[in-house]
């Protein structure tokens, strides 16, 4: 080798996550390897690279950048521009810089790593036995940023100054915790302690851990801090612990989530495929439904009717640690008073939790943003569906098929997220439950000013559901100069399908789910659409019912069913609904009859959700509803996966509207359940009807339009039965079928579905 190369430089722009994960340290490592010069800087738009060398080592820099980046890095965009050759030496990592507009995306929280799980386990190491350990590969992210870009100034860490051994990692570019920014040890960073009731301290550092497990150990409820709000934390296998906890939080069935020690733990009480173990492993460490074992030993009280069990592993050092102590198996329940927001403050908790705990467990470092635990649940050997999506995947951002202006999309009332799209990417937000309260609709407004001030981006667009009584809407129309699109609530839910699989549509829609405002003022909720993300038609919908009262119907589905045997037997119901051990008193029969046959009081609904409330009170699966979607849950519960039979039902038009029958499958279901035949079968045959009917549908629809794409959404979709039968059903008809993998299926998803139609509605105005 006697020529000598040329220099040249280059300036690098790199977007995506790519900040708090490592990355900088890992151009600089990649520099150095290759001999180039240069800087690397976090700036509030991006990662910027300045660099300079020979050809051939800046090809293969650029080649390794992408490829080879930091695991939790993701690597949106590299924008290279020729520069003059600047004879730069050395390469160093720059302090990180300000700019107006904020593109750079916000890391989501980490479980704990291998490396530090072991440091802590280490009794030579000295973060042995500490709560708070974490890396450039782990820890706390979203939930402790107060603003952007990410820097420990700007995080809940700020209040703690680094010791000098922790300052010289966080300095060092070859050590794991270069730019940790939640980077702590004992020396310097937060620490725990256990408190009762009357704030006095029981026990400080391990030996809270310790006293905190005994605590657990005699069925006691501890409050427990954890990286996005408090858990209640009980014995999972202890009756009485488990009853007592939900007689204090006045939680009658609702299923309980279980953390576990290990995999091997989480083995004992449920059956792990690789699916169910490798969400468990997942860096999100999301809550898995897995099937339950019932020799587990898990007490009946934690999901009661329930063949599925939610499990999670720990994902802190603080809950690893705690483990040491405790029994192996820990319910671990949203720190709240049922309906109200998570409780994130110590303060907040030791007013609003002294009902409902024995002690708390607290430590001194601030949660900036409350996060619940996500859920997600396999739904077949091959897929998972999310149900709830919060800490671990937000912020995280979607990839859009189309390009926006910054849209706010407001969600809808129950399972509420928001959304905010711009250049070609939504992030939605974590869980924010339903904005029935007082509390939860200002915890709504404080969530949604955090995250435009860490988007850095202020939405002209805002768009909503057409309910003009849910406080989402409510919340948009109140919003000063902003242009507001409203959007039909089954049309988001179609839309959102379609954009996170990175569509645009047109395809046929299929969503079910408990209510949603319709146009003509009826209640939807179980729909055939023909949409695309700019628009919908109706083609067709389940057979519609009255719903007796309202309201009150969806709190008791003993009237649903009362409702579908008005609808088939007329004003002599009740010989049916006898027969069926449907009870209503005199004065109940009474009002009954008059809704039903006057129409008084009860709003005409097509809702999927209401048909499987009105099943199961017929089969006497769930006659009480004491929690949103149980009655469709047990219902799902109660059916024999291995019967094929089914109840045949037709579709008729009806002003060039289909009208699935579904007034035919309940007759049916509700004759053999007084015949006699075993309920499993019955409600078997009752998924298979109704997968039978919507799939017709689907082939009437395409005859109509050449229409092959079906999507499924709405909340009746996290039925697995439902949901894989459909999709198998209609593969096997050569239907492409497009489902839920990164959003919710429920109404979790809708704000993303409002963005998505609101940009395409623009997109279509400007030509
Ligand atoms: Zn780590
Ligand atoms: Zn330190
Ligand atoms: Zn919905």
């Amino acid at each position: 080798m006697t020529s000598v190369e040329p220099i040249i430089r280059k300036r690098l722009l790199v977007t995506g996550v790519v900040q708090g994960v490592g990355f900088r340290p890992f151009v600089y490592r990649l520099a150095r390897l290759h001999g180039l010069a240069g800087w690397v800087c976090n700036t509030s738009r991006c990662v910027e690279i300045d660099i300079e060398g020979t050809p051939a080592s800046l090809a293969a820099f650029l080649g390794r950048l992408e490829t080879e980046a930091p695991a939790l890095a993701r690597v949106e965009s590299v924008v290279a521009q020729d520069a003059e050759p600047a004879g730069l030496e050395g390469f160093a990592i720059l302090e990180s810089r300000h700019l107006a507009d904020t593109q750079a995306l916000i890391p989501a929280d980490v479980a704990t790593c291998d490396e530090c799980f072991a440091e802590i386990q280490d009794p030579c190491d000295r973060r042995f036995r500490y709560p708070f350990t974490n890396c450039t590969n782990c820890g706390p992210r979203f939930t402790i940023i107060r603003q952007v870009p990410y820097d420990r100034p700007h995080t809940t860490m700020a209040d703690f100054e680094m010791c000098p051994r922790c300052r010289s990692e966080y300095e060092d570019p070859e050590d794991r915790r270069f730019h940790a920014e939640p980077t702590a040890c004992p020396v310097c960073g937060p620490r725990v302690w256990l408190e009762g009731l009357s704030g006095e301290r029981l026990a400080g550092d391990a030996g809270a851990l310790e006293a905190a497990g005994g605590l657990l150990q005699d069925g006691k409820i501890v409050a427990v801090k954890g990286l996005g709000g408090f858990h209640l934390a009980a014995d999972a296998r202890s009756e009485a612990a488990v009853a007592e906890l939900r007689r204090r939080k006045g939680r009658v069935a609702k299923p309980f989530a279980v953390m576990v020690r290990d995999l091997a733990e989480a083995r004992r009480l449920g059956v792990l495929g690789d699916l169910e173990k490798n969400a468990l492993l997942s860096r999100e460490r999301p809550i898995v439904l897995a099937q339950k074992r019932e020799d587990g030993g898990a007490s009946s009280q934690v999901a009661p009717g329930n063949r599925c069990l939610g499990l999670l592993l720990p994902y802190t050092p603080l809950h690893l640690l705690l483990f040491e102590h405790s029994p192996g198996a820990l319910v671990m329940t949203s720190g709240n008073l049922s309906e109200e927001p998570l409780a994130f403050t110590n303060q907040e908790a030791r007013s609003k939790l002294r009902t409902l705990a024995d002690a708390f467990l607290l430590h001194d470092r601030d949660i900036q943003v409350p996060c619940d635990d996500s859920v997600v649940r396999p739904v077949s050997p091959d897929f998972l569906i999310p149900i709830r999506r919060a800490r671990g995947f937000v912020p995280d951002a979607i990839r859009l098929p189309l390009d926006s202006e910054p849209i706010l999309g407001v969600g809808a009332e129950q399972k509420n997220t928001f959304c905010l799209a711009a250049r070609g990417l939504g992030v939605l937000s974590q869980h924010i439950g339903d904005l029935d309260t007082v509390e939860t609709f200002d915890y709504y407004r404080l969530a949604i000013s955090h995250f435009q001030e860490l988007c850095r981006q202020n939405p002209g667009v805002v768009a909503h559901d057409l309910h003009p009584h849910y406080l989402s809407t409510r919340y948009a129309r109140e919003l000063e100069e902003v242009r507001l699109v409203g959007v039909q609530h089954h049309h988001a839910h179609i839309a959102a399908c379609l954009a996170e699989n990175g569509r645009t549509g047109p395809c046929i829609g299929v969503a079910l789910d408990g209510t949603g405002y319709g146009p003509d003022e009826t209640v939807w909720g179980g729909e055939i659409l023909v949409a695309d993300l700019a628009g919908y038609i109706r083609a067709g919908h389940l057979e519609y019912i009255p719903l007796p009262g309202g309201e009150a119907a969806v709190r008791d589905p003993r009237r649903l069913a009362a409702a579908y045997l008005h609808r088939i037997y007329g004003p002599n119901f009740h010989a049916a609904a006898g027969r069926l051990g449907l009870d209503f008193t005199p004065l109940e029969r009474g009002i009954l009859a008059r809704q039903l046959s006057g129409g008084l009081d009860s709003p005409p609904t097509s809702s999927a959700g209401r048909l499987f409330d009105a099943v199961a009170a017929a089969l006497n699966v769930c006659r009480v509803r004491t929690y949103e979607g149980q009655p469709a849950l047990e219902l799902e519960m109660a059916a024999d996966e291995t019967e094929a039979g089914f109840y045949p039902a037709s579709l008729r038009l009806e002003q060039e509207t289909l009208v699935l029958d579904t007034l035919s499958i309940f007759r049916r279901a509700a004759e053999e359940c007084w015949q006699g035949v075993d309920i499993p079968l019955i409600a078997a045959r009752f998924h298979n009807s109704l997968v039978r009917l919507l799939a017709a549908a689907c082939e009437t629809v395409r005859e109509q339009t050449g229409l092959n794409t079906v999507a499924l959404s709405g909340g009746v979709f996290q039925n697995a039965l439902l949901l894989t039968r459909l999709k198998e059903r209609l593969e096997s008809r050569g239907f492409e079928v497009l489902i839920h993998r990164l959003t919710p299926p429920n109404d979790g998803s809708i704000s993303l579905g409002q963005t998505v139609v609101a940009a395409a509605r623009l997109q279509q105005e400007r030509g």
